[in-house]
């Protein structure tokens, strides 16, 4: 099969097969060809592992993970690529194509089914309309993996990966670090892609932690960080008030417990000052 990343070879394949892209189902395919020997050398895949891909597209970075890889599962949402898989996946005999809905597959059911004692990793370049709701969904799922290593734009990459108390932080900044220790690997340009999206991106890596970074209760921790970033550059004592609907009194004294200043920001705290708040708001949960 010649170099899925030439773009004589996607026209070639989509004309055959009547393929046209869909803007909705974020499909804007990797033209790269350093781009998906490097997800895959980075993320970590290797003969003993098994990898969950997300979105193969016409399957370039499959390609790629499935010479690499002990076994590689791939969902894909669009019937109308599975054909094209089935054409240019042909040479491998250690790769599934799964049919579905990434959001609405038990993942813990296919990781248990599909690679029985193996060490998992997720590589994928992900649909960008969708990206937070994957992340979130495989993190929060608790699943066997070690890591996952994800093509996402550019500014989503530096949300994800920033620290807490930077400018760039948001509740998925903290959500991620709770799960994972996230980092930008490197940064790949839009006419990287076919057809080409209108911002950079960048390949980013979170590697899974055995427990939790601090020792919150999850409800807690997470209605907390969801209210503290409820509203940009309002105050805590605003924004926990609202998002958690208790009075500012409540909401004073609870911080004072806490230790941590009312009229600070969201972005500005650590994940051990959030882990105060939700120990004391955690009554009211
Ligand atoms: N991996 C290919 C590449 O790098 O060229 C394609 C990546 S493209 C950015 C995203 C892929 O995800 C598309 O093939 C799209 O059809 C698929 N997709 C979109 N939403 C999905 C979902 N909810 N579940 C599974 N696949 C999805």
């Amino acid at each position: 099969m010649e170099q899925l990343s030439n773009i004589r070879v996607i026209r070639d394949l989509m004309e055959r097969h009547g393929f046209t892209f869909s803007k909705a189902l974020g499909q804007n395919f990797l033209i790269n060809p350093s781009v998906c020997p490097q997800m895959a050398i980075q993320g970590g895949v290797g003969p003993d592992t098994g990898v969950l891909e997300i979105g193969p597209g016409i399957g370039v970075l499959t390609v790629e993970l499935s010479k690499r890889a002990k076994k590689v599962v791939s969902i894909e949402i669009d019937q109308r690529l599975l054909p094209v898989l089935e054409e240019t996946l042909a040479d491998f005999d250690n790769v599934e194509v799964i049919h579905g809905d990434v959001m609405k597959i038990d993942l813990n059911r296919l990781i248990a089914e599909k690679f029985p004692d193996m060490q998992v990793v997720v590589c994928a370049n992900l649909p960008y309309y969708i990206t937070s709701p994957i992340l979130m969904n495989l993190l929060e799922q608790q699943l066997p993996i070690q890591s996952i290593t994800v093509m996402v734009q550019k500014e989503a990459a530096q949300r994800l990966c920033a620290l807490p108390g930077c400018r760039e932080t948001g509740a998925i900044s903290i959500a991620v670090r709770y799960y994972s220790n996230p980092k930008i690997l490197f940064s790949v340009s839009k006419g990287s892609f076919l057809p080409a999206p209108k911002v950079d991106s960048a390949v980013i890596r979170l590697d899974i932690l055995e427990s939790p970074p601090v020792n919150a209760p999850a409800k807690a921790f997470f209605a907390v960080v969801r209210a503290a970033f409820s509203m940009r550059r309002k105050t805590l004592l605003n924004c926990l008030a609202s998002g958690l609907s208790l009075s500012k009194e409540q909401v004073v004294t609870g911080l004072e417990k806490a230790n941590v200043p009312s009229n600070a920001r969201a972005e500005q705290l650590s994940m051990e000052q959030f882990s105060a708040i939700a120990h004391v708001f955690q009554v009211f949960f």
